[in-house]
C-alpha cells in the first residue's frame, strides 16, 4: 500500500483545481491528483473567452453582468454569489494577465472584448461587449498559465492518478483523504489530508452529442453521492446550440458573438423570431429550443436535424447593418475574412478537418450538443461542502469548478462565465483552505481506507458476466438524448428511469477482458460508466419531480416556469438503500425578483 500524507490535495488539474492548488498551496502543503496530465484537461478546449465588465471596448458595470447573470439563470442562481463573482471577474481577469495571459487586445493596448449571448447593455437590452479572449483559445492560454505558476510555486503533482474514493473519519465528521488509483501500475494510493477538494469537472458523457472530451464522466460528484454527499440542481444540464452536426464538437458562441447567425432551410435568420433584441444572442437554452423547434417544423437543412450556422463576411456585415451595429469609429461595423480568420482560427480549423468546409465560404452545419452541467456538489462561496438546506459545513471539504454547484448559474449559465466561475471560486476554495490547514490538526483515517475500492475493482476484474460496459455506456447515452434532453415530459423520463434501472442492473454483470495492471483503459473505463449512470439517475429522478419549464430544464407537459412552487433548488440524496431522496433548499435573493425572461 503506497501512503501519502499532504495538508491539502485537490483532485483535478483543469482551471478551478489549479486556481485552488496556487493560493492553497501559499499556505500549506499541496498535492494535485489528476487523471490526465494537467494540461489535458477540458479547460484547455474552451474557445469563446472569459466574462468580466472591464468596460474596454464601451460602458459596462459589474451590476449589469451580475443581473445578466441571473435573468440567464431563470432566477434560480444564489444572488450573493453571483454578485461576488461578477465584481471580483475585472480584478481576477488582470490578475490572470499579470501572470502572463495573452489576451487579445485593443489598438491601444487594452484587453479586447466581444459580445456574447445573454451579456447585454442593461439600458438597452442590446449585446455588449465583455468576453476577455485569446483569439479562440482562451482556456488553453488559462490552463497553461496556472500550470506554470503552479510548477513554480512547488505543487506536487500526481499525474494520471484516478481517484475513487473518498475518506471520511465518521467519528470527527470530516473529510480526511481520498483513495486513487495509479494508471500505469494499477496499484492504489492513500491520501491522507487536512481537507481535499474535488475539482473534477462535467458528465457531458452521459449524453450521445457532446461538446464534452471522453473523460468528462462526472467522477467526483458520483464518488461525493455515494458517500452520502447531496447532489443540487442536476436536473439543469446545457445544451449549447451550436455542436457540429452528429460530431457534438464546438462551435464557439464566439462565432456569434463576431457576428454569425443561424439559418433555417428557407434561408431565414429564425432568431428574430424567437429573441427580437438579441436575436442569436439569446441565452443558450433559448437557443437550442429555437433550433429544436425549427427542426420539428422540418426548416432542418435538407429535412435533417440541423440548421446553419454562418459567419461568412458578407453575410455577417449584411445583418450587422440590418441590426445597426457599429464600430469604433461610429460607422456601420464590417468585418473581413482575415479578421474572422484572426478572431477564430481553431474553429476555422476544426471546420475544414473534421466537416471539409472553409467557413469563410460555406455555413456549418449545426445541433444541440450536450455542454455544461449547472448543477453538481453544494457548495458555499469559499467552495466549502454544504450537506444541507442549512447549508451545514462537511469540514475538511471542497468542491470547485464545473463539479460543484455555488449556484452561480442557476437553471442556465451564460457563456464565459464558467471560466470566470473555475477561477474565482478555485481562488476562494484554495485560500480558505489553506487557512483550515493552519487552523486545524489532523484527523486520523478512518479503519477502512482503500479496501473497499481493492473489493469493487476486483469484483469488475473477476466477473465473468456477459455485459459490456461500453454497449451499457452507448445504450445509456443515446437513451439520454432522447428522453432526458432539451425537451421532457412525464412519460419520457418515467421511461428513462425504469431503462437506468435496468442498465444498473445489467452493470451487475459486467466482465473485461483485460485483466492486467498497466494502463488498464478496460477497467478504468468499466469504473466510470457506473458514475455515468449513477449522474444519469440522479439527473432523471431531479428532473420527474420538477414540475415546471426553468432554464435548461423544460418539460412540455409544464411549459411555464412556476416561482410559487419551484423557486428553490434541488438536493439528490443516496439514501443506504440505494434509493434516491429529494429535498429542497431557498434561492439566495438579493436584489433582483423573478421577472418573465424576454430576450
Ligand atoms: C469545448 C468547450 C468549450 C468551452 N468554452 C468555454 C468558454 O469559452 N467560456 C467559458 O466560460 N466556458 C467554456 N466552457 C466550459 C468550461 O471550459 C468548463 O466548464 C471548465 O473549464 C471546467 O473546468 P474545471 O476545472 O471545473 O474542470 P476540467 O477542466 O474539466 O478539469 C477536470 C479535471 O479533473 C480531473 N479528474 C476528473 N476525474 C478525476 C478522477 N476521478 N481522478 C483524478 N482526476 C480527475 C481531470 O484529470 C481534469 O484535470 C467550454 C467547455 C467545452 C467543453
Amino acid at each position: 500500500m503506497n501512503y501519502h500524507k499532504f495538508e491539502t490535495v485537490i483532485v483535478g488539474a483543469g482551471g478551478a483545481g489549479l486556481m485552488a492548488a496556487l493560493y492553497a498551496s501559499r499556505g500549506a502543503q499541496t498535492a494535485v491528483i489528476s487523471k490526465l496530465y494537467p494540461t489535458r484537461s477540458h479547460t484547455g478546449a474552451a474557445q469563446g473567452g472569459i466574462g468580466a465588465a472591464l468596460g474596454n471596448m464601451e460602458e459596462d458595470h459589474p451590476e449589469w453582468h451580475a443581473f445578466d447573470t441571473v435573468k440567464g439563470s431563470d432566477y434560480l442562481a444564489d444572488q450573493d454569489a453571483v454578485e461576488l463573482m461578477t465584481a471580483m471577474a475585472p480584478e481576477i481577469v488582470f490578475e490572470l494577465e499579470h501572470m502572463g495571459l495573452p489576451f487579445d487586445r485593443t489598438p491601444e493596448g487594452k484587453i479586447a472584448q466581444r459580445r456574447f449571448g445573454g451579456h447585454t447593455n442593461n439600458r438597452t437590452g442590446k449585446p455588449v461587449m465583455r468576453a476577455c479572449h485569446a483569439a479562440d483559445r482562451t482556456g488553453h492560454m488559462i490552463l497553461q498559465t496556472l500550470y506554470q505558476q503552479c510548477i513554480k510555486n512547488n505543487v506536487t503533482f500526481f499525474d494520471e492518478f484516478q481517484v475513487m474514493d473518498l475518506l471520511i473519519n465518521e467519528v470527527e465528521g470530516r473529510v480526511v483523504g481520498v483513495v486513487a488509483y495509479e494508471i500505469a501500475t494499477g496499484e492504489l494510493h492513500v491520501f491522507h489530508a487536512k481537507s481535499v477538494l474535488f475539482a473534477t469537472g462535467g458528465w457531458g458523457r452521459v449524453w450521445e452529442v457532446t461538446s464534452n472530451a471522453a473523460t468528462l464522466t462526472g467522477d467526483g460528484a458520483a464518488i461525493a453521492f455515494r458517500r452520502g454527499i447531496p447532489l443540487e440542481d442536476m436536473e439543469f444540464f446545457q445544451f449549447h446550440p451550436t455542436g457540429i452536426y452528429k460530431l457534438g464538437i464546438l462551435i464557439t458562441e464566439g462565432v456569434r458573438g463576431e457576428g454569425g447567425v443561424l439559418i433555417n432551410n428557407e434561408g431565414e435568420r429564425f432568431m428574430n423570431r424567437y429573441a427580437p433584441t438579441v436575436k442569436d444572442l439569446a441565452s443558450r437554452d433559448v437557443v437550442s429550443r429555437a433550433i429544436y423547434l425549427e427542426i420539428r417544423a422540418g426548416r432542418g437543412i435538407n429535412g435533417q436535424n440541423y440548421v446553419y450556422l454562418d459567419v461568412r463576411p458578407e453575410t455577417v456585415n449584411k445583418y450587422f447593418a440590418e441590426d445597426g451595429v457599429q464600430g469604433p469609429d461610429g460607422k456601420p461595423k464590417q468585418v473581413t475574412a482575415e479578421y474572422l480568420l484572426k478572431k477564430l482560427p481553431d474553429i476555422i480549423d476544426f471546420c475544414k478537418t473534421y466537416l471539409g468546409i472553409d467557413p469563410m465560404q460555406e455555413p456549418m452545419p449545426v445541433q444541440p450538443t450536450a455542454h455544461y452541467a449547472m448543477g453538481g456538489i453544494p457548495t458555499n462561496i469559499y467552495g466549502e461542502v454544504v450537506i444541507d438546506e442549512q447549508n451545514t459545513v462537511l469540514p475538511g471539504f471542497y468542491a470547485a469548478g464545473e463539479t460543484a454547484c455555488v449556484s452561480v448559474h442557476g437553471a442556465n449559465r451564460l457563456g464565459t462565465n464558467s471560466l470566470l466561475d473555475i477561477v474565482v471560486f478555485g481562488k476562494l476554495a484554495g485560500q480558505r483552505m489553506a487557512e483550515f490547514a493552519r487552523a486545524n490538526d489532523w484527523a486520523p483515517l478512518p479503519q477502512e481506507t482503500w479496501e473497499p475500492t481493492q473489493a469493487m475493482l476486483d469484483r469488475i476484474r473477476n466477473s465473468r458476466g456477459k455485459e459490456r460496459a461500453a454497449r451499457l455506456r452507448e445504450e445509456l447515452r443515446r437513451l439520454m438524448m432522447d428522453n432526458v434532453g432539451v425537451f421532457r415530459t412525464e412519460a419520457l423520463l418515467n421511461d428513462a428511469l425504469t431503462k437506468i434501472r435496468e442498465l444498473k442492473e445489467r452493470y451487475q454483470h459486467i466482465a473485461i477482458d483485460d485483466k492486467g495492471k498497466t494502463f488498464n483503459q478496460d477497467l478504468i473505463e468499466a469504473w466510470e460508466v457506473a458514475n455515468l449512470l449513477d449522474i444519469a439517475e440522479v439527473t432523471t429522478v431531479s428532473a420527474l419531480a420538477r414540475r415546471e419549464s426553468r432554464g435548461a430544464h423544460y418539460r412540455e407537459d409544464y411549459p411555464q416556469r412556476d416561482d410559487e412552487q419551484w423557486l428553490k433548488h434541488t438536493l439528490a440524496y443516496r439514501q443506504p438503500d440505494g434509493c434516491i431522496q429529494l429535498r429542497y433548499k431557498p434561492v439566495v435573493i438579493t436584489k433582483w425578483q423573478p421577472k418573465e425572461r424576454v430576450y
